[in-house]
């Protein structure tokens, strides 16, 4: 049985982690810690995986103070930069046992992870490329960072392809072309209803390809989730991984 922490256990997905790791047959839930709950209480002694869901500026502390304490690091809190990664990688450096992980997700949705690596293995196909990212209004950044992470994979591909700008006549102000991320457009849009979902439109002439992953639910993360841990768990990715697609046999 793999022992599992939540860190923000209260929270609308740490609640939903709770509930995943009761529900899986190799899982037991070790400890469930709130904003009032010490974090010293996860040990190796009780957890073999903490799963960090909380807020962008408690996420780097808690991180830090779980790999200090000899504790494996699952993290879906968003909010990382090249910075704070470069903190858990000296930390992970220090860490009291050899072999230890941290494994970061931007996004846990194996349909969002899906849709990104075809964008990219599509892009050199396709004249152009744009990115729609669809979100419920409560969302706070626009675009999301998984848009931004798709546009950058698209003009990686297509410059290591070499292929021609995008052919783009717009002139003038242009305040509805959305955001251009390494030559490629984002557009953003906010709906009441809405979840998470992203477009990928690639075109030539005469055609289209249509690429589309939407999370209707954060059931939709939570197979990532328990990928993730078993994976960390197994011992097989020791130091710190970035991204779903590590686990996935792409
Ligand atoms: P949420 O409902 O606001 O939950 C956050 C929880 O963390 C709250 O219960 C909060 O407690 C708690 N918390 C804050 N600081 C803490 C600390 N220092 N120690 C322990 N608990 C603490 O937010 P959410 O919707 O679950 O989202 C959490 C994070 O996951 C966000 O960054 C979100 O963007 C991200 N996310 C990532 C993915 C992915 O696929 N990677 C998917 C969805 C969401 P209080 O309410 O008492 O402050």
């Amino acid at each position: 049985m793999i022992r599992v922490s939540v860190i923000g256990a209260q929270g609308r997905m740490g609640a939903s982690v709770v509930g995943a790791v009761e529900a899986a047959d190799d899982m037991e839930l070790a400890k469930k810690i709130g904003m009032d709950d010490d974090i010293a209480a996860v040990t190796p002694g009780n957890t073999d995986v903490a799963v960090e869901f909380t807020v962008p500026t408690a996420s780097l502390a808690n991180v830090l103070k779980l790999v200090a304490q000899g504790v494996n690091v699952v993290v879906g809190t968003t909010g990382w930069t090249d910075e704070k990664m470069a903190q858990v990688k000296a930390a992970l450096a220090k860490a009291p046992k050899a072999g230890q992980s941290v494994f970061i997700a931007p996004n846990f949705a194996i349909s969002a992870v899906l849709a990104d690596k075809f964008a990219a293995q599509a892009a050199k196909y396709f004249t152009s490329a744009e990115v729609i990212e669809l979100h419920h209004p409560d969302k706070v950044d626009a675009p999301s960072g998984t848009a931004i992470h798709t546009a950058q994979a698209i003009a990686k591909a297509r410059a290591d392809a070499g292929s021609a700008p995008m052919p783009d006549g717009t002139q003038g102000e242009a305040a509805s072309r959305g955001q251009v991320v390494d030559g490629v457009h984002v557009h953003a849009v906010r709906l009441q209803g809405l979840n998470a979902h992203e477009e990928v439109l690639l075109g030539n002439t005469g055609e289209q390809l249509v690429i589309r992953a939407d999370s209707f639910d954060r059931a939709s993360f939570m197979p990532g989730v328990l990928l993730a841990v078993r994976n960390i768990a197994s011992g097989s990715h020791p130091g710190l991984t970035v991204g779903l697609d590590s686990f996935l046999d792409l």
